[in-house]
């Protein structure tokens, strides 16, 4: 099996462009790579994807710690299931930073997602401040805490905050350490990705890694071509 190359599109693209989007990604000559495919739009175009995206997997970018009921503006897991999602996104740092939420919130959301039937993709990473005050393995074991209840399977990402939307990458060789860390937390059972302003220049020396399974892309997932070129890219360098 080749790399997991997941794409956030966070609160990005409208009707017209996510046709386009999903247009170029069939068209793909990645299609003939073997890259596992995890789209992750906004909960509004699931079925969207699901109609027309003939390769890969369809994720959400989030799901309620709540199964049903009077929760206004919230999606649960079971409705993003059945509008074609097999992933979800949970943890993301933008969640717990801009929504406030927390270990428990979380914890909530990935029973939902076992309930349902969806694989989550845990989102874990600290920022510059505790990194460069030596917390980073005592933050990364505290994220990885809410797994002591998780039945497998579940996907890792790493995303250290520092590296989120800001054009900084960890080195390779840093983020490698960072992945190697959470695998022995996690007894190398799950895929790690890594995230935080991953490129089609930048991805080759992060996926050579041996410690790193896949790539969790945000801004460079809007486009097309550009996404195409990163899983072009990705396929030839990893044998999970
Ligand atoms: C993300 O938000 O998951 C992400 C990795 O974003 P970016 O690639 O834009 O840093």
């Amino acid at each position: 099996m080749g790399p997991i190359i997941a794409a956030n599109w966070k609160m990005n693209l409208v009707k017209d462009q996510v046709v386009d989007w999903i247009d170029k990604i069939n068209q793909s000559q990645a299609l003939e790579q073997d890259v596992s495919l995890i789209v992750c739009p906004a909960h509004c175009y699931l079925t969207m994807l699901q109609g027309s995206l003939t390769w890969g997997h369809i994720g959400c970018q989030h799901v309620s710690e709540h199964s049903e009921g009077a929760y206004t503006g919230g999606h649960s897991a079971a409705m993003v299931k059945s509008c074609g999602a097999e992933y979800a996104i949970v943890g993301h740092s933008e969640r717990r930073h801009i929504f406030g939420e927390t270990n428990a919130d979380i914890k909530a959301q990935l029973r939902q997602c076992h309930d349902a039937g969806l694989t989550p993709i845990l989102c874990v990473g600290e920022t510059i401040e505790q990194r460069q005050s030596g917390q980073f393995e005592s933050v990364i074991v505290d994220q990885l805490s809410v797994l002591s209840s998780q039945p497998n399977p579940i996907i890792i990402a790493y995303e250290p905050v520092w590296a989120i939307g800001t054009g900084e990458t960890a080195t390779p060789e840093q983020a490698n350490d960072a992945h190697a860390f959470i695998k022995q937390h996690v007894d190398n059972k799950s895929p790690v990705l890594y995230g935080g302003s991953v490129n089609a220049s930048n991805c080759e020396g992060l996926l050579s890694m041996p410690s790193i399974d896949g790539a969790l892309v945000g801004g460079a997932s809007l486009k097309p071509d550009v996404f195409s070129d990163i899983m072009r890219i990705s396929s030839t360098l990893i044998e999970a």
